[in-house]
């Protein structure tokens, strides 16, 4: 039997459980077939098939998470930190124990391949441990004296808390929103994306296995404009972490607004990834390649600009137009597939239809170029080149195989164009001029640099980006910022004069 073969009947074998009943939600340490019995279908993007039906949230379904984790709250942020500390390990060695599990699930629901599905999983085990280890710790404030005062500053959760998550790399996202929010004392309720809704049940009851409390991790599923819009307009709920579209986080800005909710915003990105002629160029091929045609170009911080230097254009384009033409493109669960199909339809008809903007705006297409006829949601890997800023495949997140190559003269124009977008999530430079390589980073309204490296993530430092890529950063300390409040408290060390009124 082909790997392909065994992968596949393994997933059926997941499946099973999903096809002839509804994918529930998880509500107070249970499953929760819902208060409307109203429900969506799931597909695969192998061949749009069902995969099954899933409830459909709606507002009572969020009141009753939102309630179970407002009760949940006082137990959970009053445990010590070193037992919040065990049990997110404990968390963590589930993932680790079900990892093969939910690498099948998420690339046949998701259509990512298994070849990067089983990294994430992996990488969701590895936040829970990180965060895990900061719990005991994440109440620590500052020492601030004063001449006649002592200050000192502690944290503490802000409460329940809604994370609302996207259909790329789903498992991985939401660990890296939900650990850090557990460790802080908070509890949560999640909200996943419609589009792959299956491991975000898995890690509900990962982590109820795990010993977490009834009520501090709930999963409702639902579409967005009901069940996602209920959880930001929730009372209960003191802060919204989101993962997505800029345009869904200005309207979840807006929802949220009468309950004041804090909100943290990981969003869109047209990331610009600067190649000069001084560089190592095998290498800057290497790292282009990876970061807009791995994960199926679905991915936050893919470089889906490539600036090129016009001295190195013509041969840099041919070595690259090589290396599109021959990425594997199949089966997700084949473990040598590169690239699966689209998450949905709606997606891949989005990603289609820059395949006609190109031509119209005048862009070469110098690989791929089409969608691929069949069931399933595959498009041909593609590079656009000789392209200008201002078109749409340069302005526009298409946010699937596609990469956009523009021409630049030095770097002056490589940074003014680099800045002309409304996004600034992400950006990389490759050159061997280290003076450049810095005034690069300098210059890149970005939140996240990279010189002479693909996205390369470390967990204690910051992410998240600039303009419409978002608010806030995640990661290290950074993510208590945003899942805790921190308090002053002041405390007179001897018998100051307090000013004497009506005497
Ligand atoms: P999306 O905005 O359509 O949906 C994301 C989530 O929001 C889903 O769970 C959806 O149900 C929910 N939602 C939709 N409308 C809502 C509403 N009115 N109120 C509350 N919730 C609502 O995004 P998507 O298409 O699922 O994901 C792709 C996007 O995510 C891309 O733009 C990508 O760049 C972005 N993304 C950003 C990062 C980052 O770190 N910056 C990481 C991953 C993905």
């Amino acid at each position: 039997m082909s790997e392909l073969d065994k992968n596949l009947k393994d997933a059926e074998k997941l499946f099973a459980r999903f096809r002839n009943s509804t994918l529930p939600h998880f509500i107070d340490g249970k499953s929760d077939s819902g208060r409307s019995g109203k429900t969506f279908e799931n597909l695969t993007p192998i061949d749009n098939s069902v995969i099954g039906t899933v409830a459909a949230g709606n507002a009572e379904d969020i009141d009753a998470a939102c309630k179970a984790a407002e009760d949940a709250f006082g137990e959970w942020r009053a445990m010590p930190g070193k037992e919040r500390k065990k049990v997110l390990h404990r968390i963590a060695d589930g993932i680790v124990d079900n990892a093969r599990e939910i690498a099948l699930v998420e690339s046949y629901d998701s259509g990512q391949p298994l070849k990067f599905m089983s990294k994430a999983a992996i990488r969701g085990a590895e936040n829970f441990r990180f965060f895990g280890d900061k719990a005991p710790a994440a109440r620590d404030g500052q020492s601030l004296p004063a001449d006649e005062h002592i200050n000192f500053s502690v944290r503490q959760p802000i409460g329940p808390v809604g994370v609302i998550t996207p259909w790329n790399t789903p498992f991985m996202l939401s660990t890296w929103k939900i650990a850090p929010a557990l460790a802080a004392g908070c509890t949560v309720v999640h909200k996943p994306a419609e589009w792959s809704p299956y491991t975000a049940m898995m890690l509900a009851e990962i982590a109820h296995e795990a010993g977490l409390p009834s009520g501090v991790l709930n999963c409702v599923q639902g579409l967005g404009e009901n069940a996602g819009k209920a959880l930001t307009e929730h009372p209960a709920i003191k802060a919204v972490a989101f993962v997505g579209e800029s345009q869904t986080g200005s309207r979840i800005m807006k929802q949220g607004a009468d309950t004041l909710k804090r909100v943290h915003f990981e969003l869109g990105g047209k990331n610009p990834v600067i190649v000069f002629d001084d560089a190592d160029l095998d290498r800057a091929l290497d790292a282009v390649v990876f970061m807009i045609y791995s994960l199926n170009g679905e991915r936050c911080t893919s470089s889906s600009r490539l600036l090129i230097q016009e001295s190195i254009q013509d041969e840099f384009t041919k070595r690259l137009t090589q290396r599109v033409n021959k990425l594997k493109v199949g089966h997700p669960l084949d473990p040598n597939t590169e690239i699966g199909p689209l998450v949905h339809r709606r997606h891949f008809e989005k990603v289609s239809s820059y395949f006609e903007f190109a031509k119209e705006d005048g862009a070469r297409i110098a690989a791929g170029g089409k969608a691929i006829d069949g069931p399933g949601n595959f498009v041909q890997p593609t590079l656009f080149s000789g392209a200008t800023n201002s078109m749409r495949i340069a302005q526009q997140e298409i946010f699937g195989p596609v990469l956009t190559a523009i021409p630049f003269k030095d770097e002056a124009d490589a940074i003014a164009i680099a800045n002309d977008i409304e996004y600034g999530l992400a950006g990389y430079v490759w050159t061997n001029d280290i003076g450049r390589g810095h005034r690069i980073a300098n210059a890149l309204d970005a939140g996240m640099i990279w010189v002479n490296s693909e996205n390369n993530r470390h967990l204690p430092s910051p992410f998240g980006g600039m303009k419409a890529s978002g608010i806030g950063r995640d990661g290290g300390d950074y993510s208590f910022e945003f899942y805790m409040e921190t308090k002053n408290i002041c405390v007179a060390l001897g018998s100051h004069r307090v000013p004497q009124l009506g005497r």
